[in-house]
């Protein structure tokens, strides 16, 4: 749809809205559900769409330059939120009797012309590869320099899945050697096998960079092939080409070279090794019992130089005090950092982040101030978290995983909102992963309550399970899922709905267009934090903590004994 056009819809969908809302009692606003207490219902109702609107207007403003993390702008961002909390009488659960939790981290950029791969065979002269078209690499130690020449071993999907019987690794010892691997998972379409279509963690890139540094590798040479990685080389390159930050001390980032080359480098490679055609070998590598790690009689050669930036960034973190002061505390989570500034752009270089996260932390400060105002307090502690770095891999929450405010057995679940965009009321609910907890009936009696129909993820295969801070929680142990919507909306066919995403995916998201606009609607927003203010109250109410259902991926870590 025509931008013109789609905001003067917008404008008469609020004009409209304005006028039912005025003459709804606000309770209406939250469905009567058993076990929600009156005064709790009332202070769900209480959430104000224009408040939601108040708060992401500041956060997207020039003003905060895109709230990069270890930026003067992602200070201020989470200066406001802290004052928001304080504002609204939450206690301080970061650092020190603070709102503040420290978040120590560093920026590795590398250096592209000091910088120096090469393909040593065992007989024949080295072949040099070209940084930037032909491969791309970050030392993730954080290290200014770094040296060495090591064996190549090709480690198929670089997987080790017992659930599905699958080890790419079997017999190989990876201590000091390179891992050549192919992105993405083997194809299947039994959902008994990787899922099928969906993509699990094992198919993302960080897995494969986490599981070669577990087993001692020096460096992984991801495999780029357009319609395995979902994007081309340009995405790799452009995003290989600004600096990338780590956790200090984060004991899974220790590649030298966290690497991708480029298909026919793969290719130049394993016909090197006496491999033939390098589709043939994927296809191979992709069945059952079909593959085998091998060792090439091939070296890569790198010298690596980085410019690395040392910071601290912070989460801000607030608490409701529960009526109750046993555990079962309820954390919500939305990150409040963005991508910062760009100033080799021409034109418009802020990244505002107004869809992607102020939004998220509108509804998480709305919420802070529903819960904190209530005139009943909630059964439990309810703990709220404006995370950073998000965008640089989840770094702010894994952190918080690492150091949670109180231990993780105490922490009943985990309700995360990531990037709802304002565009009028939704029908549908996404709450992907919530089906695999215990918890999942009383989520799908509030979502019926609400008349928000539950929908899949509407596209699996980007594994959006993976790619928020839900699952930085979800892998210590705390069931988590992320809040979404889905694509129909009030007023609208599904056809819209899906447009608009299209639409906003296409030409803002992580575009410095993803700004404020006072037409957008907010009402949406409003309505996704009172649904997960009946969730968070209704979990903090059960007799008992809420687990994963066994066999789930993350039920090991919560039964794990707590190491606090
Ligand atoms: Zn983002």
């Amino acid at each position: 749809m025509h931008r013109k056009l789609f905001f003067a819809v917008m404008a008469a969908g609020i004009v409209a809205a304005a006028f039912i809302h005025a003459q709804q009692p606000a309770a209406n606003l939250v469905p009567a559900i058993a076990g929600l207490p009156p005064a709790a219902r009332a202070a769900a109702a209480s959430i104000d769409p224009e408040k939601i609107r108040a708060h992401v207007r500041f956060l997207a403003l020039d003003l905060l330059e895109g709230r990069g993390p270890g930026t003067r702008g992602a200070e201020l961002a989470a200066e406001y939120i802290a004052t928001q909390f304080a504002l609204d009488g939450l206690e301080p659960a970061g650092d020190s009797g603070t709102y503040f939790q420290s978040v120590p981290l560093y920026a590795v950029h590398t250096v592209e012309d000091k910088t120096k791969f090469s393909l040593a065979p065992a007989t024949g002269l080295p072949v040099e590869l070209a940084y930037g078209t032909e491969i791309v690499s970050k030392d993730q130690t954080g290290q200014a320099a770094a040296d060495f020449d090591a064996p190549i071993v090709f480690a198929g999907y670089g997987i080790h899945a017992p659930e599905y019987n699958w080890d790419d690794y079997a017999g190989v010892d990876l201590k000091g050697k390179v891992a050549l691997i192919i992105v993405n998972q083997p194809p299947s379409s039994d959902v008994k096998f990787f899922k099928a279509k969906a993509l699990t963690y094992y198919g993302r890139w960080t897995y494969k960079y986490e599981e070669a540094a577990r087993r001692g590798a020096v460096g992984v040479l991801l495999i780029h092939r357009t319609d395995l990685a979902a994007y081309g080389w340009e995405v790799v390159r452009n995003s290989q080409a600004v600096e990338k930050s780590y956790l200090e001390g984060d004991p899974s980032a220790t590649l030298r070279a966290a690497a991708w080359i480029q298909h026919d480098v793969a290719q130049r490679l394993l016909t090197m090794a006496g491999l033939g055609d390098l589709d043939q070998v994927i296809d191979q590598a992709g069945k059952p019992g079909a593959f085998h790690a091998i060792e090439f009689p091939v070296r890569l050669r790198a010298h690596i130089e980085s410019r690395v930036r040392r910071y601290v960034s912070a989460n801000v973190v607030g608490r409701v005090p529960g009526a109750s002061s046993a555990s079962q505390a309820v954390l919500y989570t939305a990150h409040y950092d963005h991508l910062g500034i760009d100033p080799t752009l021409k034109g418009d270089q802020i990244f505002n982040g107004a869809a992607d996260n102020g939004t998220g932390c509108g509804i998480l400060l709305e919420l802070a101030r529903a819960y904190a105002h209530s005139s009943v307090r909630p059964p439990h502690a309810v703990y709220f978290a404006s995370v950073t770095a998000e965008e640089q891999n989840l770094l702010g929450s894994q952190y918080l995983g690492l150091h949670p405010p109180i231990p993780t057995r105490q922490i009943a679940l985990d309700l995360n909102y990531d990037m709802l965009l304002p565009i009028g009321v939704p029908r549908e609910v996404n709450v992907a992963g919530a089906e695999r907890m215990d918890f999942w009936p009383t989520v799908q009696r509030v979502a019926k309550a609400f008349d928000l129909a539950v929908v899949p993820d509407p596209n699996p295969g980007a594994g959006h399970a993976y790619r928020s801070d839900h699952f930085s929680l979800a892998r210590t142990g705390i069931p988590a899922f992320s809040i979404g919507q889905g694509n129909l909306f009030e007023g609208h066919d599904l056809a819209w709905g899906r447009m608009q995403g299209e639409d906003f995916v296409k030409h803002h998201y992580h575009q410095p267009s993803d700004e404020y606009h006072p037409d957008m609607d907010f009402r949406g927003n409003a309505k996704m934090a009172r649904f997960g203010f009946v969730l968070g109250w209704l979990a903090s109410e059960q007799p008992k903590s809420i687990d994963w259902l066994p066999g789930d991926e993350f039920e090991a870590a919560r039964k794990a004994p707590v190491a606090q």
